[in-house]
């Protein structure tokens, strides 16, 4: 058999890749290289790649996309796209901000939250998840005000260094008034079975939450992707095993299955 051909056999092109909560900032350099090596190296190889939210630590506004650090993320986001991949965005709490000048440089198409996905006859429930949390009611309180398109002119009317020294500023006091490395809140199990009720599905995949699992509940099944981390840095949440990052692919004949940043097949 041609090595070519071979080599198609052995990786079947997946229908769709979802990864989220990369948190990507300069000071990760390692947790940078691993994500601009899972496009290179995975992402290409899909027909589409879905951005979960969270991609960034922070999105000041599409106005930074200059950034030399942005620049990178952008121009490989742009050549996964350009290999045929089709790329879907969903916000995070944290780059909520991405907007339209993102998507034209990367050609992504931006979805709402949540979005169906139908392959097969089945329906893929995606989502961010930091909805699904509604135990934390200062930050659904947080969500639904800077979500508001009036609320967001409002800041992105201000000079781009004013935001970035607002946000670092924000990140600053959120560390020196935490003890230890901040838990998110998990999801509600009445928001996550209202969720699958309201838009009649019964597989649901998100992030958010950096509790990797796979939940079989009532005929449901709840897909958590983890967050990324190959820096080990220590102010950042350690609910999980250092040293991670994975993403979930949606097969050919329908099945999810999980990949370890090595790109090593995971049991859930
Ligand atoms: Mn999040």
């Amino acid at each position: 058999m041609p090595t070519d051909q071979k080599n198609q056999t052995a990786r079947p092109k997946p229908v769709a890749l979802f990864i989220s909560d990369l948190h990507l900032q300069a000071e990760m350099p390692a947790t940078t290289a691993a994500f601009l090596s899972f496009l290179k190296q995975h992402a290409r190889y899909a027909q589409q790649l879905y951005l979960l939210g969270d991609i960034f630590e922070y999105w000041a506004g599409d106005d930074d996309i200059a950034s030399p650090f942005v620049q990178r993320i952008v121009r490989a986001l742009k050549g996964v796209s350009d290999a045929g991949v089709e790329l879907f965005w969903i916000a995070g709490n944290r780059d909520f901000l991405v907007g339209k000048e993102f998507a034209a440089a990367t050609k992504a198409t931006i979805l709402a939250d949540p979005h169906i996905l139908d392959y097969a006859g089945q329906r893929y429930l995606i989502s961010h998840g930091d909805q699904l949390c509604t135990d934390d009611l200062a930050y659904q309180q947080f969500r639904a005000q800077v979500r508001q398109p009036e609320w967001q002119a409002v800041f992105l009317a201000r000079p781009l260094e004013e935001r970035k020294a607002m946000i670092a500023n924000m990140r600053l006091q959120s560390k020196l008034h935490q003890q230890q490395a901040t838990v998110i809140t998990d999801v509600n199990q009445q928001a996550v079975d209202q969720f699958f009720t309201d838009h009649q599905a019964h597989i649901l995949i998100h992030g958010h939450t950096h509790r990797p699992a796979l939940h079989r509940k009532k005929g449901t099944c709840r897909y958590v992707l983890s967050d990324w981390d190959q820096d080990l840095n220590q102010d950042r949440n350690q609910q999980s095993a250092p040293l991670r990052g994975d993403w979930i692919a949606l097969l050919a004949d329908g099945r999810l299955q999980r990949y370890s940043y090595a790109g090593m097949p995971t049991e859930d």
